[in-house]
């Protein structure tokens, strides 16, 4: 087991590609409440969960809440693919407003490997969006110790398994 130390609050910011594990990960560890969801936020909106028309919309309320959470100091993870390095920018800032620390796990799991689950649950996300996708992921783990996270860790499927978090008092 991999055991992680939390500092309270945390902020902690999952990325990786489609059906990498994220929203499973986050929900063994986390209740509910604590878990900021793009997907349910665009559904939330338009019943859609992959809705593209509400990204922008959903990400914002997100956001919102995200700021509201950790200025009330609670411990809050930001669940989406988090692939874009300008999207992380913005959640550090936001943990920067409220000086909480950011926990980040990348979960490298690789296209094809999604690319099988996702056939298999026959889950409409095209190739293409897929293959950029994983290009992003690529160029996230080359820049991601360089961003200013508090700690990163970069976690294949069996280790994401076995992670326990300690969490400070
Ligand atoms: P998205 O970005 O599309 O929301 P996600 O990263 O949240 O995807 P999940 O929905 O958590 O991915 O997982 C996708 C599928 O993979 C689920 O069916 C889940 O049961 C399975 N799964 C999750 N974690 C693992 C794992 N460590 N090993 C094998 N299968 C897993
Ligand atoms: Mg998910």
């Amino acid at each position: 087991t991999l055991k992680i130390n939390l500092p309270n609050p945390a902020m902690i910011i999952l990325i990786g590609l489609q059906e990498s594990g994220k929203s499973t990960f986050a929900n063994r560890h986390f209740a509910p409440v604590e878990i900021l969801s793009m997907d349910e936020f665009r559904a939330r909106m338009c019943n859609d969960p992959a809705s593209q028309s509400n990204s922008s919309p959903a990400r914002k309320q997100l956001f919102d809440t995200l700021r509201q959470r950790l200025q009330n100091r609670v411990t809050t993870v930001v669940d989406s693919t988090n692939l874009r390095s300008d999207h992380r920018a913005q959640l550090l800032a936001i943990a920067a407003e409220s000086g909480t620390p950011t926990v980040t796990l990348v979960f490298t799991a690789s296209a094809e490997w999604c690319r099988e689950r996702i056939d298999n649950r026959a889950r409409i996300i095209r190739d293409d969006v897929l293959t950029q996708n994983a290009k992003l992921l690529d160029q996230t783990l080359r820049d991601i110790d360089g961003e200013g996270h508090f700690a990163v860790f970069r976690l294949g499927n069996e280790q994401a398994e076995s992670i326990r978090f300690e969490h400070a008092l």
